[in-house]
């Protein structure tokens, strides 16, 4: 069975075709901003024009035709309603004209399955950080639950906006990675974790006020090394409090050189593994909700068309597991 999925909940426009074997297809194309941050309707705009692209792009790598696929999904949520548009059109369209089945697919838990499939983690406890989302998701009882989440906005949208500051376009959070690498100084903080929850637009702003005081390097620095210990703190509270010996680390922010080691040093502390997706899993893609996809049609599930409108507030504890 051959299944295509498309991504399109933010930045990227990404289509992705896989086979319970095999992924053969990872295609995507990225919007960058000249300045400021992701302008919806521009961002849209821009996946409307790359759409046809990348599909061809995507059938040609995986020597495929329309034809020979199976079912398509697409991200229906969480994401920014516009962008979310674009995949949901190009998926109703593939599926009616070629009387495949259609599935809707939640964007966070898709990272999550793409996290599994490419590393063989089993019952992961997930740090799912991104430039729209930070959570850390645990399986209980036929669901995925968020057992901690960030109060206020993103990691991954935190690390764009200081980067913003200090001059830098989007996406930030390799700039500030650049930055932290070229010194090891700190300068204190506040350290931005309450239980399993934490927060990042106080220490944004805390940030952006030593700027010219203290140098960019050093801002970035002490940023990360803030920003990250409060996030593996609560990871590791999180696993702690399941008995959980898996860690699994997704999302855009999870391509962080300093993060991807933190992990790794607290889960060996504590005698755990740590689960850690290559880089082109961990960003946006069409791979995952092609995987997704695959996982929810063996279940049995299917969206119909009458409820295949998107939905940019979609929660994954909102979903029944039925794959799992
Ligand atoms: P996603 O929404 O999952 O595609 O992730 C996008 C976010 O990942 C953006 O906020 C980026 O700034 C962030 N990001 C990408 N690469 C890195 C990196 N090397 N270090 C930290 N954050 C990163
Ligand atoms: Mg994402």
């Amino acid at each position: 069975m051959n299944v295509l999925g498309i991504e399109s909940t933010a930045h990227t426009l990404g289509i992705g075709i896989v086979s319970e074997e095999e992924i053969l297809a990872n295609q995507k194309q990225m919007f960058s901003p000249e300045k400021g941050g992701i302008h919806p309707r521009k961002a849209a705009e821009f996946h409307y024009q790359n759409a046809m692209n990348v599909l061809k792009n995507s059938l040609s790598e995986a020597d495929l035709e329309l034809d020979d696929i199976d079912a398509v999904a697409f991200s229906q949520g969480p994401g920014i309603p516009q962008c979310l548009d674009i995949s949901a059109v190009m998926a109703r369209k593939i599926s009616g004209k070629y009387e495949i089945p259609l599935i809707g697919i939640n964007h966070c838990l898709a990272h999550i399955s793409i996290g599994t499939r490419t590393t063989n983690a089993e019952n992961p406890t997930t740090l799912y950080v991104s430039g729209g989302n930070s959570q850390i998701i645990q399986y209980r009882n036929g669901r995925y639950r968020i057992v901690g989440e960030t109060l206020d906005i993103a990691l991954g949208n935190a690390l764009d906006k200081l980067a913003r500051k200090l001059g830098h376009p989007h996406p930030g959070g390799p700039e500030i990675e650049n930055l932290a690498e070229q010194t090891k100084e700190i300068v204190e903080m506040s350290y931005p974790v309450k239980g399993m929850d934490f927060s990042f637009s106080g220490l944004v702003t805390e940030a952006q006020r030593k700027i010219n005081k203290v140098d960019n390097e050093v801002i970035a620095n002490s940023f990360q090394e803030h920003a990250y210990s409060a996030v593996i703190e609560a990871l590791e509270r999180a696993m702690s409090q399941e008995n959980s010996q898996e860690a699994l680390l997704t999302g855009g922010v999870a391509m962080n050189n300093r993060l991807r080691e933190m992990i790794n040093i607290m889960c060996e502390e504590r005698g755990a593994k740590a689960f850690i997706p290559p880089k082109e899993y961990c960003m946006d893609n069409g791979v995952m909700i092609a995987h997704q996809g695959l996982l929810e049609l063996k279940s049995g599930k299917e969206t119909k068309l009458k409820n295949s409108d998107k939905r940019p507030n979609w929660r994954p504890d909102e979903i029944e597991a039925t794959w799992i």
